[in-house]
């Protein structure tokens, strides 16, 4: 995971989804926090951002620190099958 500025974590997440979808499977799915430590994954709290084929990309705060923030996306298996989720960029607000 790389530490980015606010600028260029805004950058990194793109597109939000507007259309709702179901992201319930994913719920409970261990994820990597900026903070280090690894929470689980809540659709509700999740927010959904644009990705390329069938992976999903998520926003996620930190349960922890409201000013940490983590963008994951899902790796699937055998194209169709959630894996595991992949942390690619973190964010803490006030310090850079
Ligand atoms: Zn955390």
């Amino acid at each position: 995971m790389k530490m980015l500025d606010r600028e260029s974590f805004i950058q990194e997440l793109g597109i939000p989804l507007t259309k709702a979808r179901d992201f319930s499977l994913y719920d409970g799915a261990p994820y990597e926090c900026v903070c280090g430590q690894w929470h689980s994954f809540n659709q509700f709290t999740g927010r959904a951002f644009g990705s390329t084929g069938a992976s999903a990309k998520f926003l996620v705060e930190c349960p922890n620190n409201k000013n940490a923030a983590t963008i994951i996306k899902t790796k699937n298996k055998y194209i169709i099958l959630f894996d595991k989720f992949i942390s690619i960029a973190g964010h803490v607000d006030g310090r850079q």
